[in-house]
């Protein structure tokens, strides 16, 4: 609605200034889009779909991971950055889950995406698309926080920043199956991590290694871990990253981060990042239109409460091809429970108690 009045007084005024003769500059291509996308609270209530690249792009039909979950709790709520592709928040369902019968407490969410994905207004050069998480590596606690100890409680720093490498006193056997079971599911093309924590995998992990190529070190993740999936059907604008190379990366590439080149000061500091510059003009041309779709009535209606929402947005078929077998990591949960169960295609959007919080 408001949208329409102003794009109404933007027409009426160019007509007036036509008359005048004069021109106007195409100001709406010019305005920076983390900005736009940053001020958006309720996500596209359309199918859906990704657009563009992890840094440089946006997404529809966005769901949010409710605050509370059996085996999760979502941090920093102000942020407002718990909303992502429905087949990625049916994903970290997932693994909290059968990261809880790996015997990890339960997950503490850092951010995922913005309502309508896009540049942020802090942090994160990626999380665009709605195809990326931060998860803590620090333990769920063994109470439910309130909004304000999770805007507080710090993250556990697990590598010592002078040698980048893990302080042993805190890693634990959970850590390595947490990071082992979030790079078995399929969908997950690549886990950021610091290069300290891929080198302690790298030592230590015995029998299959086959995973430890999807663990990438980079700068940062030294407190959490960073989840990214593939481009999903429905989302041919969605642009691929390319694969990770076939060996575990515990060679020549990682030892390249325990040299002193990639810690050099920045030569540039003041130099403007990339998503503080983005204009609309610089997102795939269906950004514009993501930014104007209508929104579901409220955050609730976009939650998705483990597979049987989302009700206002029009949700995929589930990606999977089938629902996983009951095992000993989700037999003894309600089928409800389960992120793969079949979506029923709901029109309308209709209020659903929120589930207790254990
Ligand atoms: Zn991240």
């Amino acid at each position: 609605m408001k949208t329409a009045m102003r794009l109404g007084k933007k027409s009426l005024l160019a007509a007036v200034l036509g008359l005048l003769g004069l021109a106007i500059q195409p100001a709406a291509a010019e305005e920076r889009a983390k900005d736009l996308f940053g001020a958006e609270k309720l996500p596209a209530a359309t199918a859906a779909q990704s657009f563009g690249f992890y840094s440089k792009g946006c997404f529809a039909g966005g769901v949010a991971i409710p605050m509370d979950g059996p085996t999760w709790q979502v941090m920093r709520p102000s942020r407002n950055r718990r909303w992502g592709h429905p087949a990625m928040i049916a994903l970290i369902e997932k693994l909290s889950r059968d990261a809880a019968a790996d015997g990890w407490p339960g997950l503490l969410i850092g951010d995922i995406s913005q309502p309508r994905g896009g540049p942020m207004m802090t942090g994160h050069a990626s999380h665009q698309i709605g195809l990326d998480a931060d998860v803590w590596l620090t333990p769920m606690p063994d109470r439910t926080m309130t909004r304000a100890q999770r805007e507080s409680m710090s993250a556990t720093l697990m590598v010592d920043e002078k040698t980048h490498l893990v302080k042993d006193a805190l890693w634990t056997p959970q850590h390595t199956a947490l990071l082992k079971r979030a790079a078995s599911y399929a969908q997950v093309e690549r886990i950021l991590v610091n290069p300290g924590i891929k080198k302690k995998l790298c030592d230590t992990v015995k029998g299959d290694r086959g995973w430890l190529r999807k663990i990438r070190p980079f700068w940062g993740h030294d407190y959490h871990f960073h989840m990214r999936i593939g481009c999903q059907p429905g989302s041919p604008n969605c642009k691929a990253q390319e694969a990770t190379p076939d060996d575990d990366g515990c060679g020549k590439p990682l030892a390249w981060w325990f040299t002193e080149e990639p810690w050099r000061p920045n030569k540039n500091p003041d130099a403007p990042k990339a998503r503080d510059v983005m204009t609309m003009a610089n997102l795939p041309k269906e950004c514009r239109a993501v930014l104007e779709a209508p929104g579901p009535e409220s955050a609730e209606a976009a939650t998705y409460h483990g597979g049987a929402v989302p009700v206002a947005v029009a949700a995929p078929e589930p990606e999977t091809p089938a629902p996983p077998a009951a095992t000993a990591s989700g037999g003894d949960l309600p089928g409800a429970a389960n992120a793969f169960a079949a979506t029923p295609r709901m029109g309308a959007p209709v209020p659903r108690p929120r589930p207790p919080a254990k």
